[in-house]
């Protein structure tokens, strides 16, 4: 995780990175994430009371709530703990024009904010068009430190979307943001990667430190290193003959004799129940697929091309060895879905 941190700042060495670690640093664990992230020049996420265990565990840096406060009571906890906030609508406004007007102090404590702009991706913010008028009403609110301008890429990781662009999303928040005063910040982890001139004054980069790809290469080829890897053994072995059938529904039959190797871990580890008989994993260091039906606690293997493999063999989901995204591609699925989704009962061991 630091290795890939690095890997980050050499793309936008001007910029400072606001490290990602959302959705307990996507599934990393979040106080593991504030550790590997201690360099980084903030930890930007979207869960208030994950901000507030990075304040109880000592990070002293800034923090960002990534999608801001939900509710007017949630104010007080921002500026107790000192968290930044993305505002991104009028309503957001108005609860801090109130909180500005109840509070009612001479030398009321602040909240610096970061107002995002919808250019393009129209999930959160503000449009181009009432930015300003946005600006004008963050700025007349005594509460209000410093603002920060902010937006997200829609297709960052894709040079080819014919609907909308990175360098459209780029024009349109700096033509519609020139002469407000403040820091930017634009780039996730492909923007980081693949459009080093998006980088502007902060960087805000997930996957990537995480050693997922964003898209566009694969994370080798960006030069990052796996931070999670899911391993199991295998704890049963089955011979099948022609016409044999494995698991729940009988999905999979034989068309020759086959050893099955079955693996403890199933969809209540966080595998993907979706994943199809050919999803790639590794069996004592040796690529080879997954048969049949994923089940809660067991999934089946072709030992086929391993025929020493056997009670006990070492077994490697997902990590070192076999990309993470190479099983999220089979399964229909991104690197970012299978690491947040890792479940409770995995037991974590730090290498
Ligand atoms: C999650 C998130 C990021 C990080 O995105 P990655 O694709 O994981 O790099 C950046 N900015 C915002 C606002 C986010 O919500």
């Amino acid at each position: 995780m630091r290795h890939n941190l690095a890997v980050a700042r050499q793309h936008a060495p001007q910029a400072k990175v606001w490290a990602v670690v959302k959705a307990n640093a996507y599934g990393h664990g979040l106080e593991r994430g504030m550790r590997a992230f201690a360099d980084a020049d903030g930890l930007g996420l979207i869960e208030i009371d994950g901000a507030v265990r990075l304040r109880e565990m000592g990070w002293q840096k800034p923090v960002l709530l990534l999608e801001g406060f939900f509710h007017a009571e949630d104010l007080d906890v921002l500026i107790r703990h000192e968290l930044q906030t993305a505002v991104h609508c009028d309503e957001q406004i108005a609860m801090l024009e109130r909180a500005s007007s109840v509070a009612n102090s001479a030398t009321p404590p602040g909240l610096d904010v970061h107002l995002k702009m919808n250019s393009g991706m129209n999930r959160l913010g503000f449009a181009p068009s009432a930015y300003r008028a946005a600006y004008a009403r963050l700025r007349a609110i005594p509460h209000v430190r410093n603002i920060s301008l902010m937006t997200h890429f829609a297709n960052a990781d894709d040079g080819e979307n014919a609907i909308m662009s990175c360098a459209e999303q780029i024009r349109r928040f700096h033509e519609a943001s020139s002469g407000l005063a403040g820091e930017r910040s634009l780039s996730n982890s492909a923007g980081d990667l693949l459009h080093e001139g998006a980088a502007a004054d902060w960087v805000r980069p997930g996957i990537m430190l995480y050693g997922g790809t964003p898209g566009g290469k694969t994370a080798e080829e960006f030069g990052l290193l796996p931070a999670m890897t899911l391993t199991s053994e295998i704890i049963g072995v089955q011979e099948l003959a022609v016409g044999d059938a494995v698991g729940y529904g009988s999905r999979f039959v034989a068309a020759h004799p086959m050893r099955i190797g079955v693996v403890a871990c199933g969809y209540a580890d966080g595998y993907p129940r979706h994943a199809p008989t050919g999803t790639p994993v590794l069996v004592d260091g040796v690529r080879t697929r997954t048969v049949g039906q994923v089940s809660m606690d067991m999934i089946t293997v072709d030992l086929g091309a391993i025929p020493n493999a056997g009670v006990g063999s070492q077994v490697v989901l997902w990590g070192k060895g076999l990309p993470i995204d190479d099983v999220a591609h089979a399964a229909g699925t991104i690197g970012y879905e299978l690491m947040c989704a890792l479940a409770q009962r995995v037991r974590v061991v730090e290498a």
